[in-house]
């Protein structure tokens, strides 16, 4: 249930529902979103009526999700939420942005290279990673600090605004102050501190699903993030991990159009980490924009075959040409600008 509170709510009158709820064993906790005080409470209890007798003078509007995920769902909000990271890139309206760049920082002249490259199609939020999640403790880990400081030199030289990602905590603040948007990634989706701490920001963050978790324990992660204060919030479907090993995981389509509708956070598709295989991605990038998601990202960079971190499907900055053509036709196929 989620409780929004009128802005001059008493403190005696606030105290009142606390103690209510504290007597009544019913977890709850308070965020203010949007500018509005709300009380968020577990979803099993949803004795609504009582809370409207008892303190109806207090409250703006009452709502029962009667779900373990809330803020993320429409029931919650019905308009899509828009996020404006300036720049003209903007989620949740009518456009498709493009995000790209390689999966690792390792050089200036890696980046500055792919940047230029992506500038030509005007490409605006550049991604890469200077804390890479790696599976391996022997793979390359990211250039950490030293990487951040060259996505920053690509923000002021090619004018593009900045995706990278977070590993955990540790590092959390110093990547929040060179970033545009956040990651979060799959196999940080179920870092309940850090999505509490993404949640005390005021960046956006793109959330990426973790690749064994449902839809609901996905909405869930966005919910940590949101009850915390933070309503920016991306969600990105990267593929979940099926049976079949001949792709790396398998892009969750289905799961990409069901969150259109319970949910009203923008969407983003990943088709570079959930194919593995870069002679495949053109195509797979092309249905994820016939989806009509905010966003697609794709993995590129200059020279494939040396990439340091997710080669196999990384593609060159030739493909990346073919891609960006077909996928525009795509997107004004379907009603959608591709920015
Ligand atoms: C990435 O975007 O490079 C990445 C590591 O993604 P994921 O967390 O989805 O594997
Ligand atoms: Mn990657």
């Amino acid at each position: 249930m989620i409780i929004k509170l009128k802005k001059k709510i008493k403190d005696r009158e606030k105290k009142g529902l606390t103690d209510f709820l504290i007597k009544n064993d019913v977890n709850f906790q308070f965020v203010n979103l949007y500018n509005i005080d709300h009380v968020v409470t577990s979803a099993e209890w949803a004795d609504k009526k009582v809370i409207e007798n008892m303190f109806g003078g207090a409250i703006l509007e009452i709502i029962d999700t009667r779900t373990e995920y809330q803020l993320s769902t429409r029931t919650y909000k019905r308009e899509n939420t828009v996020i404006d990271i300036g720049r003209g890139i903007i989620f949740g309206t009518n456009k498709t942005v493009m995000i790209a760049g390689p999966c690792a920082i390792e050089s200036e002249e890696q980046i500055f290279k792919t940047a230029q490259h992506l500038k030509k199609h005007n490409i605006k939020l550049f991604r890469a990673g200077a804390y890479k999640p790696r599976t391996s403790p022997y793979s390359f880990q990211g250039l950490e600090e030293e990487g951040l400081k060259i996505l920053a030199k690509v923000r002021d030289k090619f004018d593009m605004s900045i995706i990278t990602e977070v590993k955990d905590e540790t590092h959390l603040d110093m990547v929040a102050e060179y970033a545009d948007i956040i990651q979060i990634g799959t196999k940080s989706m179920y870092i309940f501190n850090l999505l509490r701490k993404c949640g005390k920001l005021s960046k956006p963050i793109l959330l990426k699903r973790g690749f064994m978790a449902t839809i609901k324990e996905f909405l869930q992660a966005a919910d940590f993030i949101m009850s915390s204060g933070n309503p920016n919030v991306i969600l990105c479907e990267r593929g979940i991990r099926a049976f079949e090993p001949q792709t790396r995981f398998s892009l969750d389509i289905c799961s990409a159009a069901l969150l259109k509708e319970i949910s009203h956070l923008p969407i983003v598709l990943d088709p570079s980490h959930a194919m593995g295989r870069a002679a495949q991605v053109p195509i797979v990038a092309q249905a994820a924009a016939a989806l009509e998601v905010d966003g697609v990202m794709i993995e590129t960079h200059p020279n494939p075959e040396e990439a340091k971190s997710d080669k196999e499907q990384a593609v060159s900055l030739a493909v990346f040409d073919n891609i960006m053509g077909k996928v525009r036709l795509v997107c004004s196929a379907v009603g959608r600008e591709l920015i």
